[in-house]
Parts: structure tokens; sequence; C-alpha cells
């Protein structure tokens, strides 16, 4: 069998090889971190088939440009004069409409729903050792507006075969014995999971070292060799590798990578920002994405994470700290009697969103070479659409028939 090349090791290269190994492939792996810290490691651990809705949707512009206006508010882009940047602010622009929200929702939710299913065969062939919780999660609200919202959005739902539970405040209060909870009411949705995203990623990894896959880690790839349409050699910092079937999975650095096969990729990085608190003595049982402010809380065993803000500020911005106040904050209002104080600097993780212009991701071979397939652009849902995506991976590597239609994943469908 064939030996595969994946560049990327974030939950997405991962799960890909998880695929591919178990399908007898052998698989070489490069990273040019650690893959211990990135943005695969301190994401807010939701596997959510509730979000139906794909990012770029009618609305989001109107409350992007309100957003914009304010330094804490959850949503920003650092204005600048970058091609690239404005491209992708076209492109969304034109996706963000009923008409192709309503054609992308459903590819996005039949990925949705068959990578939670894959994700809880992962757990039960790998254990159950990165704090998976098969509870669900509530979408929790303050005000009316989003109130009405939330109950419009669970009734769509529907159409998707997502169960939901809408309820008062003193019924989500009972559900959460530890933790005062100050909301108007809230959305349940019962088919979602939650768990630990670094414990996920090195279980992963331990799993695939134990079945020979070979990591080069911090190698960092700075270009290939051609040889009419096929792609030979991968060349990094640390040397070459010949290479005969190649993955490319770097995320929100899949333009930067691409480039150098002379292939353009629409995507822009959207940073966000989370905050872990160890061994709570009353934690939260639930997740829950605090609408109103866009946070997301999950407790992680003993731990909680609090995370969100979508900043579109490039790869290398610097950490705002005004944003990071802004999500606890948040929790304090959400949550009144939490027992967190807000960090120091040094303890607020960053990581970056891979984004493409219309909320769905790319998978798919490139028709430019005969053994190139891209995997990247998964946003907000890369954890949530890891393992579907390492599936279709070894599916298209394989050239056998997929487990979902590919068209609408389509890396070429902006060209
Ligand atoms: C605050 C926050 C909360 C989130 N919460 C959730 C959530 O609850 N659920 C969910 O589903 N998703 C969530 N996400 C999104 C999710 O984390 C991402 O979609 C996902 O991690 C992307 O995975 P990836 O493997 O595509 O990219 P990455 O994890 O970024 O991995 C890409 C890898 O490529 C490597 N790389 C890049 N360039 C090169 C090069 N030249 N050579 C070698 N290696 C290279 C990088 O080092 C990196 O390790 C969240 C994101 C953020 C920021």
């Amino acid at each position: 069998m064939k030996k595969v090349t994946i560049v990327g090791g974030g939950v997405i290269g991962l799960c890909s090889a998880y695929y591919l190994v178990r399908a007898g492939y052998e698989v070489r792996l490069i990273d040019r971190g650690d893959i211990h810290s990135g943005t695969s490691f301190g994401n807010a651990g939701y596997v959510s088939p509730s979000h139906f809705v794909p990012l770029a949707s009618p609305g989001i512009v109107a409350k992007g440009l309100q957003w914009m206006l304010s330094s804490s508010s959850p949503f920003y882009i650092k204005p600048r004069f970058d091609w690239d940047l404005i491209r992708w602010g076209f492109t969304f622009w034109k996706n963000a409409t009923a008409k192709t929200v309503e054609k992308n929702a459903k590819p996005l939710n039949d990925l949705l729903h068959l990578s939670r299913e894959l994700t809880t065969d992962i757990k039960n062939d790998l254990g159950n050792t990165f704090r998976m919780e098969e509870i669900g999660c509530f979408m929790l609200y303050k005000s009316a507006e989003t109130e009405k919202h939330e109950i419009e959005l669970a009734e769509e739902a529907k159409k998707f075969n997502l169960e939901t539970r809408v309820m008062n405040a003193r019924e989500v209060q009972s559900l959460e014995p530890e933790v005062e909870v100050n909301v108007r009411g809230g959305v349940l949705y019962p088919i979602d999971c939650h768990l630990h995203p670094g414990d996920f990623m090195n279980t992963l990894h331990k799993h695939l070292v134990s079945r020979g896959t070979e990591f080069q880690l911090n190698t960092t790839v700075t270009g290939f060799a051609k040889s009419g349409q096929h792609i030979t050699t991968v060349q990094t910092d640390k040397g070459d590798f010949e290479c005969s079937e190649l993955v490319i999975a770097t995320g929100s650095w899949l333009p930067a990578v691409s480039k150098s096969l002379g292939i353009d990729i629409l995507l822009q990085a959207g940073k966000g920002y989370s905050m872990t608190f160890e061994n709570m003595k009353r934690n939260l049982k639930y997740p829950a994405i605090l609408v109103d402010n866009r946070v997301a809380m999950t407790p992680m065993g003993p731990d909680l994470r609090m995370g969100g803000t979508m900043e579109i500020s490039g790869l290398n911005s610097p950490l705002l700290i005004k944003r990071a106040q802004a999500i606890f904050k948040a929790s304090k209002e959400y949550y009144p009697n939490l027992e967190v104080e807000f960090p120091s600097k040094e303890k607020i993780w960053s990581g970056l969103r891979p984004l493409s212009p219309d909320g769905l991701p790319y998978i798919g071979r490139h028709s430019k070479f005969d053994n190139l397939t891209f995997a990247g652009g998964h946003a907000m849902l890369g954890l949530s659409l890891a393992a579907a995506t390492g599936k279709l991976v070894e599916e298209l590597v394989a050239k056998s028939a997929g487990s979902v239609p590919l068209e609408p994943f389509d890396v070429e469908r902006f060209n």
C-alpha cells in the first residue's frame, strides 16, 4: 500500500492519520510544532451537530458591522489593505444569503451527524481517555430578542432531525446543582457532546505512535518538488521527504502551504481566546453557549474552560486583553457565583480558526495534481467535523465511495 504523507498535525491531520492507519496505510505526519499547544488543543471541546447554520448566514454581516464598533464585542476585523482579505470578505458577503445557507445547511448537517457518530466510535475504539461526556449542550440567553431567535432556531433544527428542549430559567437551574445560573432560559441540544480536546489529541497521537505512524515534528514544510502532475517530494527545513500521496491539513496556514503548489485557497484566520480553570470546587455540569455574548463554557472533568471572540486580524496579531476580559465578564453575568479569578496574560490561550468564506470546509482532491488531497477550513467546527473529515480523507486516498457527497466541500469551488 502507498505511504501517505500528511502535512499538519492538528485534529484534522490526526483524525486523517487515524482512519488511514486503520485502513492499512503507512503514514508520515509532518508538523512544524510539537502538536501540543495549537488551535486543536485549547478550543472549547464541543462536538456539536447543534451548529447546523453555516457561519456565512444572513444577518451575520450586519451584526458583524455593528459589533466591530465596540472593542469588547465578540467579533472584530482589523482594518487593513490586504488583497486576500478583500477577496475573502467579498466572497463571504456573497455567500451570506438565505439561498446559500439553505443549500449548504444539508451537507454541513450530514457531515456533523456522521462525525458525531464517528467520535463515539473513536471513544469506543481507544477508550474514553479524553473526558468525553454525551449529555448535550445548552444555548443560554438573557434577552427576549435572543430567546425568540433561539426558539426559532430550535424549530428549524427539527428539519435536521435534531431534538431540542426549550427550558425556562428554573428548569435550566435544576440541571446545574452546583452553580447559580442567571438566565432567561435556554435550549438544550441533547445530541451534542464535549471532551477535552488536548486529551483527545494526545490519545490519538499515542495510538498512532503505537501503530507505527512516523511523526516528523518541529519540521516546517517549505515547498514541494513536482514531476508533471505528480508531487514527488515534500521539502522541509529538516530535509526532503519522498511522497506518493499527500494530504495538506494545515488549518489556518492552508493558503500559505498551498501557494508553493501554485494553488490559491480562500481562507482567513479567525482568532479566539480561551481560559482554563483547574480543579473547580463547584463546576458546571453542562457545557453552554452564552448566546448574547457568544461565549462558550465547557466543564472538562474537574476543570472549566471558557472561550470566545472572533478576530480576523491575520496570522500574527497580538493578544487583545479586552476581548478576554469580555469573555470573563460574560461568564460572571451568567453564573454569578462562579469561583474564578481573571487569569494573568500568560495563562490566556489563543488559537486560529481556519475560516472558509461559505462556512463549509475544504475536503477533496485537487485537479492540478494526481496525488493531492486537502482537508481544512473547518472554522469553528474543526473538532466537531474531525472524525468525519478523517474518514473522508481515507476514502479519497483509497478512491473509494464517499460516506457523504463531496461536491459541497470541493476545494476549487471559488475558482
Ligand atoms: C477559542 C476557540 C474555540 C473553539 N471551539 C471549538 C469547539 O468547541 N468545537 C469545534 O469543533 N471547534 C472549535 N474550534 C475550532 C477548532 O479548534 C479548529 O477548527 C480546529 O482546531 C482546526 O484544526 P486543523 O487541524 O484544521 O488546524 P490546526 O489545529 O491549526 O492544525 C494545523 C497544523 O498545521 C501545522 N502547520 C502549519 N503550517 C505548516 C508548515 N508550513 N509546515 C508544517 N506544519 C505546518 C501547524 O503547526 C498546526 O499544528 C475553536 C477554535 C477556537 C480558536
